[in-house]
């Protein structure tokens, strides 16, 4: 007997044509306008978010240990999406999500991801809000604010850094940030005025051009101290009427905040 179906193909080629049918259904359905790329979850990718979701709650959410836990649903939840791991060096992706902070070349760090949770919900973000970022470094902690700003700007003196960062915003998709290279002491005038403000290395006083860029009612989160002094981080809020006041939370350690483009 002749091994025939239906219309005449051989019993053999179906299970052949049927995968062929669904590659050539895939393509189609990616190609229609305005449905977004359906990416499966590789394993890798469930490995990285399991990492993730161990790093929001033992570090983060429930700390064993004397730091206040930081509970802001909106920040866990950014904490819980933004890829650290194609933030780091390549050879340091293992420690990724671990407790601490992580070399990114020419002496400067991306921070532990305690601290970029706390001045990330210090700062109480909201979806209307412009954020001014001094220390793009990574682009990570542009990547956490930009799933709960409007826009943000980030700047870093560091031409490479700020570089390498403005590409990886535009590779993996954080369309509302822009990266600036330029020396950040004196804000992103241009863009100003910001409702939110955060500086990611320290500075031994406050920037004043910073000051004038905060949007009365606006909030930011700046280590202050010298180099060899203990730097702590200030929570700086500014009155509908423009008046400033100042408040000093927990001893830092941060970078410093240079003046030199390099
Ligand atoms: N927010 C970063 C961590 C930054 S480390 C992240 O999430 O990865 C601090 C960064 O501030 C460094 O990259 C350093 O080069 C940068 N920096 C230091 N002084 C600066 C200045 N005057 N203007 C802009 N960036 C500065």
């Amino acid at each position: 007997m002749k091994r025939e179906w239906g219309p005449g193909i051989p019993k053999p080629l179906i299970p052949f044509i049927a995968i062929v049918l669904v590659i050539l259904t895939a393509v189609a359905v990616r190609q229609i306008p305005g449905m977004p790329e359906a990416r499966a979850e590789t394993g890798e990718d469930a490995m990285y978010r399991v990492l993730r979701e161990r790093m929001v709650k033992n570090q983060i959410s429930h700390p064993p240990d004397y730091r206040d836990p930081v509970k802001a649903p909106e920040v866990l939840d950014a904490m819980s999406s933004v890829p650290r791991h194609l933030f780091v060096d390549p050879r340091d992706v293992s420690r990724a999500y671990s407790d601490y902070p992580l070399p990114i070349g020419y002496g400067q760090t991306i921070s532990q991801p305690y601290i970029v949770a706390l001045m990330t919900e210090m700062l109480k973000v909201g979806a209307q809000h412009r954020v001014l970022e001094v220390g793009t470094g990574s682009g990570y902690q542009a990547a956490v604010f930009s799933h709960m700003a409007e826009k943000v700007f980030s700047v870093e003196i560091v031409a490479a850094l700020g570089r390498r960062a403005a590409t990886r915003m535009k590779d993996l998709g954080y369309a509302n940030v822009r990266v600036r290279v330029a020396d950040g002491y004196y804000g992103w005038e241009e863009h100003a005025p910001f409702d939110r403000i955060i500086v990611t290395c320290a500075a031994s006083l406050v920037p004043p051009p910073l000051l004038k860029q905060l949007k009365p009612g606006g909030k930011m989160c700046i280590p202050v101290g010298g180099l060899y002094a203990v730097q702590y981080l200030t929570l700086i809020e500014k009155s509908i009427k423009g008046d400033i006041t100042m408040r000093k939370l927990l001893p830092v350690r941060f970078v410093p905040l240079t003046r030199a483009l390099r």
